[in-house]
């Protein structure tokens, strides 16, 4: 291990210790009125049948400890393994959300300098850390746009987002009444007459992600950010392909107002089950004052919550319950270290076009500039064979990989979205694009019919998200 991180991490444990030492429990046994009274029903099961059972279960299931995950636009690195050591420490465990402060100072002050860090790394005057995920950042971000016209007696009821943005972006918008306008591309980025077109004195705001989600990097944002100034309107950045950037550029470099971070992407941060995420959002100093509240905050030698932002727009979660997630962020960030960040974005984007030149011979690969840290491909050439990218992607599991994101952006036809990350060794990308390009040359039967040998066959993906049966055995009179 890194020596600076060794330090780094001992002194985040002594910072735990230091509080826990504060926090003098009481035994405090729980009132006689809602304490059990008889002893839980749990089945009589052999120690090793349980075992058996869960790891059966985990065997059923795929991540990042399993195999190559290349879902694009997820971000679907390692995480590393200290930082769950770390989040064990009882002392990071044992919180409650009432506790007063003073009995959390380390805890706060990691919250603290996480804020002041991603602040650093976005360019931005400041941070919360607040929202669960990305799209929660993005509701957040534009709950900022929406209080700062207010504030200002400003009417503007329209986001303007191009046709490459991911489905959260509209539906961000959507969900705080603003009307939504796509506008279309020009060979993969933000075409510059159709902005001008589109913005005016009913924008709040422009969205964009950059690089976009075709892994392009949209060289005209300067520009970009002078049109939607010029209209009056705020510009928010998409954080979430923020892997391919940092140290390099920054989202304040590129004149962005507002951005999400998305931690179980970027900082390596597991995904969990959907959750718990964690997506801080930075903004300028002009809006500083709109964040939610409470605010981590420094007075003299202590850390407070701090409440009194002047414009906040309140709270948009009820406590720091994801704070283990916070936790692991930071001690990413330490770890990395300023030029590890930058050598985790260089890498990040090498692996991708590596991998993207291997592939562009297999598959087709529309726009055709070098890519950031993503790439699509088209599987069109598979209809020839009567087959679909979707077969591909559930052919792909027969072999022990994760798929790929399919079917976005949704400009491209038959869209398969590569991320390697930067955490993947170059033996594991070549055997990736030697096995698709076996799977180009299979019986289209073969394909057509996959996954073969994983747990649970082909679904009806529509049924199963339109009549999803949750419980673990079909009830009488369900549908078969
Ligand atoms: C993942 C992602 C989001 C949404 O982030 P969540 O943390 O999944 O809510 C938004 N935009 C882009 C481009 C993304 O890849």
């Amino acid at each position: 291990m890194n020596p600076e991180f060794r330090q780094a991490l001992y002194e985040t444990h002594l910072l735990i210790e230091e509080h826990a030492k504060d926090r003098e429990i009481e035994d405090n046994p729980l009132p006689e009125s809602i304490a059990r009274k008889e002893a839980p029903r749990i089945p009589d099961v052999p120690e090793h049948e349980v075992v058996r059972h869960y790891l059966r279960l985990s065997q059923m299931n795929y991540g990042v400890d399993t195999g190559f995950y290349p879902l694009g636009s997820c971000t679907m690195k390692y995480n590393p393994k200290y930082s769950e050591a770390l989040c064990r420490e009882r002392d990071a465990l044992d919180l409650h959300p009432y506790q007063p402060e003073d009995t959390v100072q380390g805890t706060l002050r990691i919250m603290y300098e996480l804020q002041e860090m991603l602040a650093e790394i976005g360019g931005m005057d400041s941070v919360s850390l607040q929202p669960a995920a990305g799209a929660q950042g993005e509701f957040t971000g534009l709950a900022i746009v929406h209080g700062y016209y207010k504030n200002n007696n400003e009417e503007r009821d329209e986001v303007v987002l191009p046709d490459t943005s991911h489905g959260t972006n509209p539906a961000s918008a959507a969900m705080l009444g603003y009307k939504t306008i796509e506008i279309p591309s020009k060979e993969g980025c933000v075409d510059l007459k159709a902005l001008r077109e589109a913005v005016g004195e009913n924008t709040a705001a422009f969205m964009l992600t950059n690089p976009n989600t075709l892994g392009l990097f949209e060289e005209d944002v300067l520009e970009i950010a002078d049109i939607v100034h010029g209209s009056g309107a705020l510009l928010y950045y998409d954080g979430a392909n923020l892997n391919a950037i940092m140290g390099k550029t920054d989202p304040g470099k590129m004149n962005f107002d507002i951005m999400h971070f998305n931690l179980h992407k970027t900082f390596s941060t597991p995904h969990g089950g959907g959750g718990p995420g964690s997506g801080p959002v930075g903004v300028v100093e002009d809006l500083k004052s709109y964040l939610p509240v409470p605010l981590v905050k420094k007075e003299g030698d202590k850390f407070i919550l701090d409440y009194s932002l002047e414009n906040s727009i309140g709270r948009v979660k009820g406590f720091y319950g994801n704070w283990m997630v916070l936790l692991r962020a930071y001690a990413y960030i330490l770890e990395r270290g300023r030029e590890g960040l930058t050598q985790v974005s260089e890498r990040a984007v090498l692996n991708s076009n590596y991998l993207r030149k291997k592939l562009e011979g297999t598959l087709e690969l529309p726009y055709k500039p070098l890519r950031k840290h993503e790439f699509v491909l088209s599987g069109q050439k598979l209809k020839k064979e009567g087959l679909r990218t979707m077969d591909l992607a559930k052919r792909l599991l027969d072999y022990g990989y994760h798929a790929p994101t399919i079917y976005f952006p949704l400009i491209v036809d038959e869209a398969l979205m590569v991320e390697p990350t930067e955490t993947e060794r170059k033996e594991t990308l070549d055997e990736f694009a030697a096995i698709i390009e076996k799977i180009m040359n299979e019986n289209p039967e073969t394909v057509k019919n996959a996954p073969h040998n994983t747990a649970v066959g082909r679904v009806d993906e529509t049924r199963a998200a339109k009549k999803p049966i949750a419980s673990y055995k079909m009830r009488e009179g369900d549908e078969k």
